[in-house]
């Protein structure tokens, strides 16, 4: 039963979303009242009511009836699910940056991108989320082992810590149902947005 695998996007208490999961992880966090499933109209449902829903399009048969399958669940206690930590990886740097050199702000595939040190680690410079962005091989070259200020270049953003995973973000390339666009459109930052309008 592949629709069991079927992605299901996973929102916080504040509907934010946080986290992509299977139906089947769904169903369980569903049924466990750890979450709500979540409709089209923004209405939440307990397992009960949402078994009780009139089941239309995608289906699981059940053992007993069959039940409508989540698209997007609402996490009703977020601490309840281990927080996943974000991991500072190059991977996960172009995620945060949408693979958009953070200095001249265009998007390159990843093998046109660096990692740079906003402040270079020969003047002290940390390899932490807030001194690290993308940039590309040309505004690397620019910039050389100088800060940006001695450069005369400027980041068109500042560098952070992500809050939410950016393996959401890769998600989103690969499949995404039309019931998580409001969603995804609530969060603010660019590099959803960016996301959004690369595909
Ligand atoms: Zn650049």
């Amino acid at each position: 039963m592949s629709v069991l695998n079927a992605k299901v996007l996973v929102l916080n208490r504040s509907f934010l979303p946080v986290h992509v999961t299977s139906v089947r992880r769904a169903l369980s966090l569903l049924y466990q009242d750890i979450a709500r499933a979540v409709d089209g109209q923004y209405r939440t449902f307990d397992f009960a009511s949402w078994a009780d829903l009139a089941v239309e399009e995608e289906t699981i048969g059940l053992v007993h009836r069959a039940i409508r399958v989540p698209k997007v669940i609402l996490l009703l206690a977020y601490d309840r699910v281990p927080k996943r930590h974000v991991r500072f990886s190059r991977f996960n740097i172009f995620a945060r940056d949408a693979n958009r050199c953070q200095y001249c702000g265009i998007v390159f595939p990843r093998a046109g991108l660096n990692l740079d040190h906003v402040v270079p680690r020969s003047r002290g410079g940390k390899s932490v989320w807030e001194n690290v962005v993308c940039s590309c091989l040309r505004c690397n070259r620019t910039k050389g082992g100088r800060t940006p200020l001695e450069a005369g270049m400027r980041l068109i953003r500042r560098p952070f810590r992500p809050e939410w995973t950016p393996f959401i973000a890769e998600t989103f390339n690969l499949r995404r149902h039309k019931e998580w666009i409001p969603f995804l459109n609530a969060v603010d930052a660019a590099y959803w947005n960016t996301e959004l309008l690369d595909e």
